[in-house]
């Protein structure tokens, strides 16, 4: 038996005016073969568990495409074509194989009608070269936009069940073993989605705290009915302007389509019932320095704003410009910004120099901070993680990277290229001990806090500006639904007639 493996993963904002094109994907990496193999090889991504439950099933495993890249702006059409084209080049060159296990992160979303749902797109295009009998079975980020054409293209979906994303490997094994029991004809998925047109906050996700976990541990107790092969909650992305953007629930049974189509409403009606404890608290920027100060740090300020793993900048200075304001106390914030990193490079270390920080890649962001800093110290921005981490990644890269600190106590890190902050390595690596801060400002709401809460005494999510803000009723949305929860109130028939498609 051989399975094919393709992972696609983006996470596209449709918010951010700059396209991602086709050099992103490629510095960050285009695999095929061997290369894909070792790229995920004994990691803790869910493509991992593919490798390694094929394996111990024995399944030989058939690495064929992946392309990935930070999330960032919506992709443009010559990308999504030229990455189409290699994806289905590799199909072809692999030949007849007995099933496939993909990876779409689920918010794929690329320019043109055709592409906007990318991943419906790119999935019902391999179920119609593999036909209807062989398995596909699809694993996801719980912040897709799910489509009904996702779900009608797969036998079988499984999301991650935790967010910050700590179970990615558990679940590309659990999708390797449902696809070796369907190989063997132990059993036979069958899916069904529930679309209720809701949106949840980016500030409410979190799955170990209400109002998330009660739903997640609805979802838990299903799993133990008879005939339930999965089930997963999709907490949706709400910075993409297309029509499946919200939340959306699928239950994969034993050959039952009927009942897992039940089963998945009887989620989404649970999500109708509690709808109002999922909009978010909005506390902002001068409000969180103040409960920040008050207690015995470190705290950890949440930049939901600026979330680069939503697609931000990565340069908003908003927190940053307040707590150099204050210049009460020891504070940190990593900053994507090349030209000053370049700029202190030049200067050399224990050089006093004028910076104009961040505010740089848009107007979504808010103003730069101008300030006269020493730099600290110089690095060469590689570092590698040990622990599982949000989004599975052991190897991180921030390009070349300078430490500046200001004569009000805050030290800022100088990126050439946007991190995601999953990992403390982002300070360690820089010679900062995260204890000797009052306040680190983190540039992300949920997946920071694997890392940052074991060192921090609080978490903090600030309610400031940018391409991921956290109130999702300011966006001008084209596609979206309506009526939608909560732009605007839904009544039970609308949500009655809307959740299964
Ligand atoms: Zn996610």
């Amino acid at each position: 038996m051989r399975v094919g493996i393709i992972s696609f993963l983006h996470e596209s904002n449709t918010f951010i005016d700059a396209p991602t094109t086709l050099d992103a994907f490629q510095r960050d990496g285009i695999f095929t073969g061997r290369a894909m193999y070792d790229h995920y090889s004994g990691g803790h991504h869910e493509v991992s568990g593919f490798l390694e439950g094929l394996m111990a099933a024995g399944i030989d495993a058939l690495p064929i495409f992946h392309a990935g890249t930070t999330p960032s702006g919506r992709i443009a059409k010559a990308t999504c074509d030229a990455l189409m084209a290699q994806m289905f080049e590799q199909v072809a060159a692999a030949g007849e194989v007995d099933g496939y296990l993909v990876a779409p992160h689920g918010a794929n979303s690329g320019a043109g009608d055709d592409y906007r749902d990318l991943d419906g797109y790119w999935l019902s295009r391999l179920r119609a070269r593999v036909g209807p009998q062989k398995p596909m079975i699809c694993t996801l980020d719980p912040h897709a936009n799910l489509s009904p054409r996702m779900v009608a293209a797969c036998d079988a979906t499984i999301a991650y069940r935790s967010n910050p994303h700590l179970d990615q490997k558990q679940r590309g094994l659990e999708a390797a073993s449902l696809m070796a029991r369907t190989l063997n004809g132990e059993v036979k998925p069958t899916q069904a989605g529930a679309f209720p047109p809701i949106g949840i906050n980016i500030e409410r996700q979190l799955t170990s705290a209400p109002p998330c976990l009660p739903m997640c541990e609805l979802a838990d107790e299903m799993l133990r009915e008879p005939g339930v092969l999965s089930n997963s909650i999709l907490l949706g992305f709400p910075y993409s302007d297309v029509e499946e953007m919200g939340s959306a629930f699928v239950v994969v049974t034993d050959d039952d389509p009927a009942r897992a189509q039940v089963l998945a409403n009887r989620l989404a009606d649970y999500l109708y019932a509690h709808r109002a404890e999922f909009v978010g608290e909005y506390i902002a920027i001068p409000d969180a320095v103040d409960r920040a100060m008050a207690r015995k740090g470190p705290v950890c300020l949440l930049d939901m704003g600026d979330n680069v793993g939503g697609g931000s900048a990565g340069d908003g200075m908003a927190i940053a410009r307040e707590l150099h304001g204050r210049g009460t106390a020891p504070s940190f914030v990593c900053v994507f910004d090349p030209e000053s990193q370049q700029r202190a490079r030049d200067a050399g270390v224990g050089c006093r120099i004028a910076l104009r920080i961040g505010g740089k890649t848009d107007e979504l962001h808010g103003a730069a901070l101008d300030a006269e800093v020493r730099v600290r110290s110089l690095h060469d921005g590689k570092f590698r993680e040990s622990e599982v981490r949000h989004g599975g990644r052991t190897s991180f890269d921030m390009g070349p990277t300078a430490v500046v600190e200001t004569d009000t106590q805050l030290a800022i890190s100088l990126t050439s290229r946007r991190v995601v902050p999953v990992s403390l390595g982002l300070m360690t690596s820089c010679g900062l001990n995260p204890s000797a801060f009052q306040v680190i400002v983190a540039k992300g709401v949920h997946a920071p806090v694997a890392a940052y809460q074991p060192v921090c005494t609080a978490l903090i999510r600030v309610d400031t500006p940018g391409a991921t803000a956290a109130d999702m009723r300011n966006f001008d949305y084209q596609f979206r639904r309506t009526p939608m929860y909560p732009f605007e109130e839904i009544e039970e028939r609308d949500f009655e007639n809307s959740i299964d498609q």
